[in-house]
């Protein structure tokens, strides 16, 4: 399920990008296009600050505070999904041509898996018709530890060390 954005979706997604900044009186800088591109090229499940340093480290000029407020930007025009994996961690992915899915979560190594099991659907369907209700979204996540105790160890080690790298930065 995870692979990038196409080049066609990039385009049209930029495209969509501007069309919304015109309309809401928002200054179009390429800085907030770069934004876009990263979570479109990069493809996966990413805090802001990930975002802000995977560009930094590509090259690319741009302030925290353009990063932060462009993933508002992007959230409120509906290109990019903001979940809640933790109390207080927010994670952005790209929403547009892209499958409807939901989650796993390691709690301690962080790693993100996709699942897409269309009895979701079925659920969804049903309860519309009992509750009488129209259902325009759902959010599902399920937390808990990887199997694979030792590349989960591994994986913490690595999520340690990005931290301390960044605090050097
Ligand atoms: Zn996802
Ligand atoms: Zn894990």
């Amino acid at each position: 399920m995870a692979h990038p954005a196409s080049e066609e979706t990039i385009d049209l997604v930029k495209e969509i990008f501007s069309s919304y900044l015109k309309e809401h009186n928002q200054r179009q800088t390429p800085e907030r296009f770069m934004v876009l591109e990263e979570i479109y090229r990069a493809d996966g499940h990413f805090d802001a600050d990930d975002i802000f340093f995977n560009m930094k480290e590509g090259g690319t000029r741009v302030s925290r505070a353009t990063v932060y407020n462009t993933l508002d930007l992007l959230v409120e025009c509906g290109l990019v999904q903001r979940q809640q994996f933790g109390e207080n961690q927010y994670y952005y992915e790209r929403a547009y041509a892209y499958q409807q899915h939901d989650h796993i979560i390691c709690k301690k190594c962080g790693t993100v898996l996709e699942f897409c099991d269309p009895r979701i659907q079925e659920i969804k369907t049903m309860m519309e018709k009992i509750h009488k209700f129209n259902i325009t979204g759902h959010s599902l996540h399920f937390f808990g530890t990887c199997q694979d105790t030792e590349a989960c160890e591994k994986r913490q080690q690595e999520q340690v060390g990005k931290k301390k790298s960044k605090v050097n930065s």
